[in-house]
């Protein structure tokens, strides 16, 4: 069992409820978009003790804690959810009205999709992820970040989008009562994971729901989240998202990026 940590909220306002959605093998999402069912119902798996058990008594020995997972891309939740899925029952929220263009947008949204179809498949031992879709919404982003257009990425800019994207994931949370929330966003080189705690501290005392600040670029992070994505065959964009990182065009395909360093 590995150890993680929480930021626990010793001011909790609001009470979780039950937001388990599997009966009989099968899922829904609950969002403002509903998504299709992404898990067929399962046959009897063998587990890694060598047990065999059907998907029905899995889901009732499941006793794992549930995240509500703010994904910026598909590649990046690569390695996050390979990580965590032997110890928590992922729900993947792909919130990023930042990606201002929306050809781009959908192209993401589709690729995170089909990694998450595909990994679930490839893992019957584990829990299914789950994915749900947020509102497209780049008009209330690019008022959100106005006047800092300028902003090199890493910048102001950049602290301001990891807070929008981050507060409407823990509100969602929070509405649904999942009791933690987190963000891929750390396994990015480009982005400063003690500004992402920060956010999520702040946050996670606003909502009542426990944050993990974990730094996911860590232990080589980000380097296994481009493997995973050469193996899934995803993919990759060359620049972050916004219209203004366009220009700089410094993406994850720059190969001197791939140390994993931990800003
Ligand atoms: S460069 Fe990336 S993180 Fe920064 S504001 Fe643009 S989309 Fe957001």
């Amino acid at each position: 069992m590995l150890h993680r940590r929480y930021y626990r909220n010793q001011d909790r306002q609001i009470q979780g409820k039950s937001v388990h959605f599997r009966k009989s093998g099968q899922q829904r999402c609950y969002c403002s978009r509903v998504l299709e069912v992404y898990t067929a119902a399962q046959p009897a798996i063998r587990r890694q003790d060598g047990v065999e058990i059907s998907q029905e008594n899995m889901d009732m020995t499941d006793q794992k804690r549930k995240i509500f997972l703010h994904s910026c891309c598909g590649p990046c939740s690569t390695a996050v959810i390979e990580r965590l899925i032997p110890d928590y029952s992922i729900t993947v929220f792909f919130y990023n009205p930042n990606i201002t263009n929306e050809g781009e947008y959908h192209k993401r949204f589709e690729t995170e999709k089909a990694f998450i179809e595909a990994f679930n498949k490839n893992h019957p031992e584990w829990t299914p992820v789950e994915l749900m879709e947020g509102e497209y919404d780049p008009e209330a982003f690019l008022h959100f970040v106005r006047g800092y257009e300028k902003e090199p990425e890493n910048g102001a800019r950049c602290a301001k989008c990891f807070e929008f994207r981050m507060e409407r994931t823990v509100r969602k949370a929070a509405e649904l009562g999942y009791p933690l929330f987190g963000t891929t966003l750390s396994v990015s080189p480009h982005k400063k994971t003690q500004t992402i705690n920060e956010k999520g501290y702040a946050l996670s005392r606003r909502y009542g729901v426990d944050f993990l600040d974990e730094s996911f670029k860590k232990k080589d992070g980000f380097r296994r989240s481009v493997d995973l994505s050469r193996e899934y065959g995803l993919y990759r964009q060359n620049y972050c998202g916004c219209r203004f990182s366009e220009r700089e065009g410094a993406g994850p395909e720059d190969p001197s990026l791939e140390r994993g360093l931990d800003l």
